[in-house]
């Protein structure tokens, strides 16, 4: 983590976001990736690309070493984060990882499609005992019971934090192999979740196929987080995130590029949006800075634009 804000930092290590991360190197700005797994990850499990310019039916794995091959010798900075959140700052945007806050004054979301849609009742008990965030919001569950739906095991560390603040907390993990816990851990593996279940104004109850959990709250560790969550006030339309031509979102200083723009999920769409992120981001941020440089207020910003 740099103690200087970043110029741009781009959430999600996709086509898409390697594609704005290098273009946002070529235009010289000071940038970091945010990717939660290995670069290019899900590319990778593509058989064949018959699409993609430039190249006869690489394999998405082929494809995703020359992109990060490219990524590498540019020499561009990034970290194994998950991003739970962009919280807008005076001037700039932190970005909220475990471990702390990564802050940019320009973001490009890049986060592609998590392919899981909500449960029945998630979307209208989000920050009434639907939390995505353990590091954000487990304060607010001290001393109660929890249940934690893992989509993978990085959630387990996620598990026994709770553990350590919550009387008790029932465990689903979504994947082979869970790990044992603590005495006030229940694992109940191979279990799905099926509704979230509240009484209007907080969640009192998870159910699952065979199986009616009361809890006080539901922790949904997904793989990505939903874009509507990860910035509030952040435009979306039928699950996508809403963007002009120039991949801006509604926020200022804010852009999207590929899949989670919407269809079609194509590579080479998500890495053409990449480039027009990025070079919009620098754009923005140029103009910003002639702005200060002239003393007046910045564009269709409401935000007080500290230089660093
Ligand atoms: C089996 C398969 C076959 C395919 N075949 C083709 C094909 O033939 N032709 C074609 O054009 N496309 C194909 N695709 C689609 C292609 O893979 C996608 O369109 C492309 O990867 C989209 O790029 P993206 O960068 O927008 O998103 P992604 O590649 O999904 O990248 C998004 C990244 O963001 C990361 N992320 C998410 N949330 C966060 C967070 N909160 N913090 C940090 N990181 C986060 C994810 O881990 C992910 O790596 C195929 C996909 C699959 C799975």
């Amino acid at each position: 983590m740099s103690e200087k804000p970043y110029e741009i930092a781009v959430i999600g290590g996709g086509p898409a976001g390697i594609s704005a991360a290098i273009n946002a190197r070529v235009r010289n700005k000071k940038v970091v990736l945010l990717e939660l797994e290995d670069l290019c990850h899900k590319l990778r499990h593509a058989p064949q690309i018959d699409n993609y310019l430039g190249l006869i039916s690489p394999s998405g794995q082929e494809l995703s070493e020359r992109f990060t091959e490219q990524f590498r010798h540019m020499a561009i900075e990034w970290h194994k984060e998950r991003v739970a959140g962009i919280f807008p700052q005076e001037g700039t945007f932190a970005l909220q990882v475990k471990d702390g806050f990564y802050s940019s004054r320009a973001v490009i979301i890049a986060v592609g499609i998590s392919g899981e849609d909500y449960l029945p009742g998630e979307e209208d008990y989000i920050g009434k005992g639907i939390a995505y965030c353990v590091t954000c919001d487990s304060r607010q569950f001290k001393g109660k019971e929890v249940a934690v739906v893992g989509h993978s095991r990085e959630a387990e560390e996620d598990v026994r934090a709770l553990a350590e603040i919550c009387r008790r907390v029932v465990y689903l993990p979504l994947y082979d192999h869970p790990s044992g816990f603590g005495e006030n851990v229940e694992v109940l593996a191979g279990k799905k979740p099926k509704a979230i279940i509240g009484d209007g104004q907080r969640v009192t109850r998870l159910e699952l196929e065979d199986q009616k959990l009361d809890v006080d709250g539901v922790f949904l560790i997904k793989e990505g987080v939903p874009a509507s969550i990860l910035m509030s006030k952040l435009e979306v339309k039928h699950g996508a995130i809403a963007v002009d031509n120039g991949m801006a979102t509604n926020i200022p200083g804010v852009f999207a590029a590929g899949d989670c723009t919407g269809e079609p999920h194509q590579t080479l769409k998500a890495a053409g949006q990449g480039e027009i992120a990025a070079l919009s981001a620098a754009s923005y941020l140029d103009q910003l800075d002639q702005r200060l440089q002239k003393g007046k207020q910045a564009p269709q910003s409401t935000v007080t634009i500290t230089r660093h």
